[in-house]
């Protein structure tokens, strides 16, 4: 049985008097006036929609009951909204680096995604890593992910099956030495890859989705406007940290795309989320 028309009225009257007390003093009251209340089968929604400033009236527990309801769902509704449309408008890219690093050029590109928070991936050689480690050492404190590239930026064919298997092992020690960590994704030299390697050597081969040909232009708008232009959630961005053109062209790409709504993520991101 619930609580006569009286007793409800009377609790809603001490309860709004109660807001006049001190702050501990009211806790303490709230608490072990709610708790009588209770024992007298006055609901908590009764007490909660006396607050001052709420609904200053009584309320039968049945419309009580679908006001809170009808609150429950509105909430519902709009988190989802909001939840709902900040996860699809997450549009990802990836920018990726390959040939360094370089000692210069790759510093500068190092500065100005710091500058930006941004995170990309640096496909690096063997050979350039061991001439630069602190470089290296660099990208992987800054969170960058660093990826493969064959030692001397060999190509597979046919007949070196065993020296690009043996130039990926030594660079991926060289690198995990650096970094202390595995590295798992490899970028082969222009894109030819026997799929045997990935069980063999366990690793990840990641090509491209947008090409520039940064490395055959010096014209700094020409590049950026050719990424920019193209570019789609997604994409994985071809570029090269060994050329000035190319670093302050990315640089101008991140300005760019960070207007357009887009959020920078390294490879691992675009294909295991
Ligand atoms: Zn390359």
């Amino acid at each position: 049985m619930g609580a006569s028309w009286i007793d409800v009225q009377g609790a809603l009257f001490i309860w709004r008097w109660s807001w006049g007390l001190p702050l501990k003093e009211r806790i303490l009251f709230q608490v072990r006036f709610y708790i009588y209340m209770k024992k007298r089968k006055v609901g908590l929604a009764y007490i909660f929609y006396a607050q001052p400033g709420r609904f200053d009236m009584y309320l039968t527990k049945k419309e009580l009951k679908v006001i809170i309801l009808l609150g429950g769902i509105i909430t519902g509704v709009l988190f989802w909204g909001v939840y709902g449309n900040a996860q699809s408008e997450l549009k990802e890219i990836a920018l990726t680096f390959d040939d360094g690093p370089h000692p210069y050029y790759t510093e500068q590109l190092l500065d100005g995604l710091l500058d930006r928070g941004v995170q990309v991936t640096f496909f690096v050689t063997g050979e350039h890593a061991s001439l630069h480690p602190d470089v290296i050492k660099r990208m992987h404190e800054e969170g960058h992910l660093i990826g493969n590239h064959t030692y001397s930026h060999i190509q597979l064919r046919n007949d070196n099956r065993e020296v690009f298997k043996k130039e990926l092992i030594l660079t991926s020690v060289l690198l995990e030495e650096i970094t202390g960590e595995e590295i798992s994704y490899v970028r082969p030299p222009y894109g030819t890859w026997d799929k045997s390697f990935e069980e063999e050597l366990n690793m990840i081969p990641v090509l491209w989705t947008v090409d520039p040909l940064d490395w055959c232009s010096d014209n700094v708008a020409c590049i950026t406007e050719r990424v920019v232009e193209r570019v789609d959630e997604n994409d994985i961005i071809l570029m090269h940290d060994y050329y000035e053109t190319s670093v302050t062209a990315a640089l101008e790409i991140v300005d760019e795309l960070l207007e357009e709504g887009y959020t920078f993520v390294t490879v691992e991101e675009i294909m295991f989320e």
